[in-house]
């Protein structure tokens, strides 16, 4: 169970607001050799290694999970599937969250699936398999309050073909991490942000999506410069549990 430490002075709502999925990320992967961006914000912030994905853990249902705060058996959502036109999610994500505190949010992913997450309170989104990163770090650039979900995709696609944790696996993580190196560097020179960089699922050899302990492994860090973080160390992290971490950060002292 993660808890908040309310220790510190009052907080004002973070001006930016960042969640950053990397689609198939094993924690194990993240090590100062691999990943030395991510270590780095690990280091510096908060982290645990011991996120664990919903069952079945599949990126849509996993996704679906992440940003409504809800199993697959209380949303109903168990099939990994969504195409245009199909109903979208029925019920409120932290973008809703976000969007009632007053922020403008954005959704930016990789696949078109989590298409299924687009609800009301989303300002701005698109299907950005090639530019979610670039398009996040434009968002940003803006004035005012602003909460932004990435979904980073390409690491399930090479651990399927090449194993996860194996050389080329590995590579592509190391080219995830470089690429979001402008992105975090523009975060952490404004004051006031709030970054979170977790995963939707692990795997194991080229599986994933079963049962395997591995495939349902992922990591959560948090870096920020605002008073009240969440205690991770060493905490086991249930994917459902963001949606409850985000709360009280977009509301601040504004109570
Ligand atoms: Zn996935």
């Amino acid at each position: 169970m993660v808890t908040l430490l309310l220790a510190g002075p009052a907080a004002r709502p973070p001006e930016r607001i960042v969640v950053v999925s990397i689609d198939a990320l094993h924690p194990a992967a993240l090590t100062p050799a691999t990943m030395p961006n991510l270590a780095r914000l690990a280091r510096l912030g908060r982290v645990t290694l011991d996120g664990h994905s919903t069952s079945p853990p599949k990126t849509l249902i996993a996704h679906t999970a992440m940003l409504t705060g809800l199993t697959p058996a209380q949303s109903g959502k168990r099939d990994n599937g969504w195409e245009e036109g199909d109903p979208t999610v029925a019920f409120p994500t932290v973008l809703d969250d976000a969007r009632a505190a007053g922020y403008r949010t954005a959704f930016f992913y990789s696949k078109e699936k989590l298409g299924y997450l687009v609800t009301k309170g989303v300002d701005v989104h698109a299907l950005a398999p090639d530019d979610a990163i670039q398009r996040g770090r434009a968002f940003l650039a803006a004035p005012g309050l602003a909460f932004l979900v990435l979904h980073v995709s390409g690491l399930e696609q090479v651990g399927t073909e090449s194993g996860w944790l194996t050389r080329p696996y590995l590579v592509r993580a190391t080219e995830i991490d470089r690429e979001l190196a402008p992105l975090v560097a523009e975060l952490e020179r404004r004051a006031s942000y709030f970054l979170v960089i977790t995963s939707d699922h692990g795997g194991h050899e080229r599986e994933h999506g079963t049962e395997h302990p591995e495939d349902r492994r992922l990591p959560l860090v948090i870096r920020s410069d605002w008073t009240r973080l969440p205690d991770l160390q060493g905490r086991a992290y249930e994917i459902t549990g963001l949606r409850a971490i985000l709360a009280p950060v977009f509301i601040g002292d504004r109570r």
